[in-house]
């Protein structure tokens, strides 16, 4: 299925980032999302009802500043918004409208968007007066909100739906189309070799690749076949193929790529910059990756320059076990886009993270491996009652999920949650693929 992206635009202190955390938080409810890998987003996701939904947090848009920090801020929410499928302009009602919030909403006009306006701040007075003041502003719905309590949420999503464009969107068409091969998004920072990686893969004799119609409108794929008839689709390599012809593009738009890519990919592979180290939009990206349910594998590229070095080895492996714990499973290659070398270990671990993405564990199997899991490490008392776990199922794949019956399923804490997702990780191989744990009221059959 394909998820629409959502652009909260604003000036400064209307509250996006408040609302921002209320809408990812909405499927956090639902999913027990990785603490420490998904810390300051930008972009994230959220559940409204059976709807999944993208969203991007375009920071201050202070249109009447020179300042260039601040153009560059307002070039990045521009180029957000050119991506988004919907936008939500955020106001303060509170402030009631400046002079700013008119100028942002010209240039959203302009850009065509659906649009809806979110009069924040606007706890108690849901339905005041003050509220109808930014009809004036003659673009889209407005609904009043107050992010930090909570209240309009429904409303703004109700108008945001009802805002998108009815027809499928064509990535829906193809998306996870199992019969066409794995899908693969590279992505990373500019400059990391991600297309250095791409031209690496398609100039290799014994690969066959061709480019396949783009899905959308300014995408092409990359379809490649290896000498045993494996295929993968390289997803979204346009500007990757032809990088002669792409110019420097701001950080902020490759961001916005690369989660589009990974929305529809299987697997995405990370490339990161073996001589720069991590950035924190790597983090940020790797994060989504795991939150969209998508498989990961790490590359660390430019081997040929940081392996020279035994301290810069060291360093590097410190500073991605710092930079994203809870990914301990994810395969890390380290290699050379430029060179070659270790670049033919790439395609047999996206086939083992392909293969981890969609395994499937019998209930038989896995109820045996709970038993004896929970015996070594027993859940612990809680509140004066014991609190069991009765029972587990797969419910799907791609990402694996698995669902716990509990008499107290409240009351087992993340920390616990966790512990039984290392023990299935090393029960069962579930390298690069995240892993679901659902907790349920019940026993086995309700
Ligand atoms: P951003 O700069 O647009 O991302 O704004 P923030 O999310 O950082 O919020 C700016 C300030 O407004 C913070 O002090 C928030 O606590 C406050 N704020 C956000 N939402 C509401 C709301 O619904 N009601 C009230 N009263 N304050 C809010
Ligand atoms: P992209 O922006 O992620 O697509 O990065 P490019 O593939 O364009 O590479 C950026 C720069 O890094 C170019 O100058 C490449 O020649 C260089 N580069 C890419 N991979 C390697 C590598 O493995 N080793 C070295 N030394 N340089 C590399």
């Amino acid at each position: 299925m394909s998820v629409p992206l959502i652009a909260l635009v604003g000036r400064p202190n209307v509250g996006k980032s408040t609302l921002f955390n209320r809408l990812t938080r909405t499927r956090a409810a639902l999913v027990d999302d990785l603490p420490g890998v998904t810390r300051d987003r930008q972009y994230g996701r959220g559940l409204w009802g059976e709807r999944h939904f993208r969203i991007v947090d375009t920071g201050g848009f202070q249109e009447s500043s020179s300042e260039p920090l601040a153009q560059d801020i307002r070039q990045q929410a521009m180029v957000a918004v050119e991506e988004a499928d919907a936008v939500v302009l955020v106001v303060d009602g509170v402030a009631g409208m400046l002079p700013d919030d008119q100028v942002i909403a010209g240039l959203l006009r302009q850009a065509g968007k659906p649009l809806v306006i979110a009069v924040n701040k606007s706890e108690g007075r849901l339905g005041s007066e003050g509220v109808w003041d930014f009809f004036a502003l003659g673009a889209g719905t407005v609904v009043a909100i107050a992010a930090t309590h909570g209240q309009g949420i429904d409303d703004l999503l109700t108008a945001v739906f009802a805002a998108l464009p009815v027809a499928p969107h064509p990535d829906a068409l193809v998306a996870g189309d199992p019969e066409v091969g794995l899908r693969v998004a590279v992505i990373g920072c500019p400059n990391a070799g991600k297309s250095s990686l791409i031209n690496r893969l398609l100039g290799e004799e014994r690969l066959v690749s061709s480019a396949i119609p783009g899905t959308t409108r300014d995408t092409i794929d990359t379809l490649l076949t290896t000498p045993q008839g494996r295929t993968y689709v390289l997803v979204d390599t346009a500007g990757l193929r032809r990088k002669s012809r792409v110019t420097q593009r701001v950080e902020s738009f490759s961001a916005l790529a690369a989660l589009k890519a990974i929305d529809r990919a299987d697997v995405a592979v990370l490339v990161l910059d073996g001589v720069r180290g991590v950035t924190d939009q790597d983090q940020r990206v790797a994060g989504y990756a795991v939150d969209a349910g998508c498989g990961l594998v790490m590359v660390v590229n430019k081997w040929d320059l940081a392996g020279r070095e035994p301290k810069a080895v060291e360093q590097c492996k410190d500073q991605f076990e710092q930079s994203f714990p809870h990914l301990e499973h994810v395969p890390v290659l380290r290699l050379s886009a430029q060179s070659g070398r270790g670049v033919e270990r790439l395609l047999p671990t996206l086939d083992k993270v392909g293969l981890a993405c969609r395994q499937r564990i019998s209930t038989g199997i896995l109820n045996r491996w709970l038993a004896e899991t929970l015996v070594r490490h027993p859940l612990p008392r809680s509140a004066g009652h014991s609190v069991k776990i009765r029972y587990i199922s797969q419910v799907s794949v791609a990402p694996p999920t698995f669902l716990l019956f509990s008499n107290h399923p409240e009351e087992i804490h993340a920390t616990y949650r966790r512990y039984l997702e290392n023990r299935l990780r090393e029960a069962f191989d579930f390298s690069g693929t995240p892993v679901r744990m659902l907790c349920r009221k019940g026993s086995s059959n309700t």
